[in-house]
């Protein structure tokens, strides 16, 4: 196929607005048939790669392709790279890097892959985790090529070896664009995709729109799906997941338009589905701040391992798993009650105006998480509280009755004095927690309950690929044109999330190189 630059197909495409039947013959039609009959496209556009996504894995498909020689364009519903989660990304998996090496550390790849696909119990494609899992040394030296600098951080989760390597250079996604423009790859903004172009069951391209509503037709031999999953759609996340308020930590752009149109071109749905929870603090839809670094300090407390409840006022997991695992299986524990609340009376509360919570209970070796991210005071605390109790996500009462009452946890006081009957007894005969992490509540008002949502950064699922992220139909036949890769890839991410660090981001960087390098192969085939 001939590579036609978007300028040069803009200018061409514009006086004449040829129809997609004038331009490929009838045979070639929208998948969605209804689409088709209500709009026209205003323009058509050709290239023989497209990528939809300049999150983790679109950006780095566009990179690996366009370094193989293969045109690219990329298209994202976003307003531009910065705005998305891929550029949110603070630290990546890897390890068999120079860092893991310069630290002496003997914890090889393949005991990375052993480790994930036995947490995965083989519920992903063995053959493409591999695949990714290999390529996780090399996004770091694809980082360097890019000009962007990382250091090695510490095991955050207690898992016995360092593998998240953390972004020292400053607008790094910025950079990561520049890169792929100076290898000729071109970026389209404002840009959703809305259906695959089909040959018969060949995908020869994608409808779009921009934000002023007008339609594309882009033509290419090679699509790539990487729109980031389905976390900013309420009604979809209710779908898998029931009516609990999920908090979207990211960037509003990712719809799951992009499952959508992978089903539509004859993708089959796989059976896993996922979150990948915010494992930094916890968070409430109620709040004014809903961010990941800047939020209310308060929001840590529900990773504090202390008392958690259901919206009953029962408790219902080990706190240590939010407390030290909640990316894993302990963001996964609160999905299964609608809320979830911690309870301190105000003398604990106030001391952490002084003193970090993890420094008075005797800073607990196991709990590694809080070493490195709660092991300091509550900066400015009776100000944050003022917040908290104002925008309705703390409660304030003098007994644990009362605050029953004014919630409705209508078991919290029965509760609370049973949890402390295992404080004293030093035994959590229900869920078994470390003693260590078992402080009493007591009697003594006031007390303070603080309400929280489950909250994550991406979901993970979507339609079924081989192991070179090859698109596959439900009887396994490949989808000529299509790839899909990043956290939309269907048979890459287990759920509950991995429980190592950064493999979100890592198995959507290499699953984007994966489909950039096959797609280069296709498309000069
Ligand atoms: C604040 C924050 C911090 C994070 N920190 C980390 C971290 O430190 N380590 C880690 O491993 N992970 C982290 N993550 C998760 C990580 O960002 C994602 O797992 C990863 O970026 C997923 O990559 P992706 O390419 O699949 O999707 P994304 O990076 O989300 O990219 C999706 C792209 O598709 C576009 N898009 C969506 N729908 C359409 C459509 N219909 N048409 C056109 N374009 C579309 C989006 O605008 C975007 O450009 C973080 C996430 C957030 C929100």
């Amino acid at each position: 196929m001939k590579s036609i630059s978007r300028r040069d197909f803009l200018k061409g495409s514009a006086a004449s607005a040829l129809s997609l039947a004038l331009l490929s013959g009838s045979q070639f039609a929208f998948a969605d048939s209804e689409t088709a009959e209500e709009k026209k496209a205003d323009e058509t556009l050709e290239t023989p790669i497209l990528i939809v996504g300049a999150g983790s894995a679109g950006m780095f498909a566009a990179y690996e392709a366009s370094k193989a020689g293969a045109k690219v364009l990329v298209i994202s519903n976003s307003p531009s790279a910065n705005a998305t989660n891929g550029a949110s990304i603070t630290g990546t998996c890897a390890v068999e890097t120079p860092y893991t090496e310069e630290i002496g550390q003997e914890y090889s790849l393949e005991d990375l892959y052993k480790r994930m696909i036995s947490f995965a119990h083989w519920t992903v494609n063995p053959r493409l985790l591999k695949n990714c899992v290999q390529l996780l040394p090399s996004n770091i030296s694809t980082f360097a090529e890019m000009g962007i600098e990382v250091m090695l951080a510490g095991d955050r989760y207690g898992i016995g070896f360092n593998d998240v390597h953390i972004f020292l250079t400053q607008g790094k996604w910025a950079l990561a664009e520049q890169k792929c423009k100076d290898q000729g790859v071109e970026f389209m903004y404002n840009m959703t995709a809305e259906a695959p172009l089909m040959d018969g069951d060949t995908v020869v391209g994608i409808r779009a729109t921009d934000n002023e509503g007008k339609v594309y037709d882009i033509k290419a031999k090679a699509v790539l799906l990487a729109c980031g999953g389905f976390i900013s759609n309420k009604e979809k996340l209710a779908e898998h997941f029931g009516d609990i308020d999920i908090v979207d930590m990211g960037f509003p752009y990712n719809t799951g338009k992009g499952i959508e149109v992978a089903q539509k071109a004859g993708g089959f749905f796989e059976r896993i589905t996922g979150l990948g929870m915010n494992d930094i603090y916890g968070m409430n839809a109620k709040s004014s701040k809903i961010s990941v670094f800047n939020s209310n300090p308060l929001m840590q407390l529900a990773f504090y391992g202390n008392l958690i409840t259901d919206e009953h006022g029962d408790r219902f997991m080990n706190e240590y798993m939010l407390a030290n695992e909640p990316m894993a299986g302990g963001g996964e524990a609160t999905l299964h009650v609608k809320r979830y609340y911690c309870i301190y009376n105000e003398a604990t509360l106030m001391k952490m105006k002084d003193e970090a919570y993890y420094q008075t209970i005797g800073a607990p070796e196991f709990w590694t998480s809080a070493a490195t991210m709660f092991n300091a005071p509550i900066p400015e605390l009776d100000a944050n509280l003022e917040e908290a109790l104002q925008e309705g996500w703390c409660y304030k009462a003098d007994t644990l009755e009362e605050l029953a009452e004014m919630t409705g946890c209508e078991n919290l006081a029965e509760t609370v004095r049973t949890y402390d009957s295992y404080v004293a007894a030093g035994d959590d005969p229900v869920y078994h927690k470390q003693p260590a992490l078992m402080q009493p509540i007591g009697e003594e008002g006031p007390f303070y309950l603080f309400e929280y949502n489950p909250s994550a950064f991406n979901t993970f699922g979507g339609c079924r690929t081989d192991h070179l992220t090859r698109a596959l139909k439900g009887n396994f036949d490949v989808i000529p044109g299509l790839y899909i890769a990043g956290v939309e890839n269907g048979s890459l991410y287990s759920s509950p999330y991995y429980d190592v660090g950064g493999t979100c981001s890592g198995l959507a960087l290499a699953s984007g190189r994966l489909a950039g390098m096959e797609m280069a192969k296709y498309v000069a085939e």
